[in-house]
């Protein structure tokens, strides 16, 4: 059974490259990151009670999965949000997004229809103080 279940876009991206390119973690990726607040707000099938979820630090990866089971390779991309962002260093950024995924067979060998799955995404970075240009005495 679960040999059979869709990979999400982030079991596909692990399979090769792990969490943002490398296997280290989020302070080493983005060290000039003090905290980061990822809220997603998801529509579509599989979605549970209002569909919102916050991430921070490390509890998400390259890729934020969709909610449809049915959705083979599904969700969208984070980190290079992220990665505009820090080079911006732009503090609050909201977009909204569909699902890249599309429904299908398991393994994704078939596909059968895209995903209709949506995501409004609020992103807050706070950036440690030793890197702000405009600090304030
Ligand atoms: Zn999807």
């Amino acid at each position: 059974m679960s040999k059979n279940e869709r990979m999400k876009a982030s079991d596909v991206f692990r399979g090769t490259t792990p969490f943002f390119g490398t296997k280290a973690g989020f302070d080493t990726v983005f060290p000039e990151i003090e905290e980061i607040e990822v809220t997603v707000q998801e529509t579509g099938y599989g979605v549970i009670g209002d569909g919102i979820r916050v991430y921070r630090k490390n509890q998400f990866g390259e890729y934020i999965d969709c909610s449809n089971r049915r959705c083979y390779n599904g969700g969208f991309r984070i980190g290079s949000i992220i990665r505009d962002m820090v080079r911006d260093k732009t503090i609050e950024f909201n977009t909204s997004l569909d699902c890249k995924g599309y429904e299908g067979s398991p393994k994704g060998r078939k596909k059968y229809d895209s995903c209709d799955n949506t995501f409004t995404v609020h992103v807050k970075i706070n950036y440690k103080e030793s890197l702000n240009e405009n600090k304030t005495p």
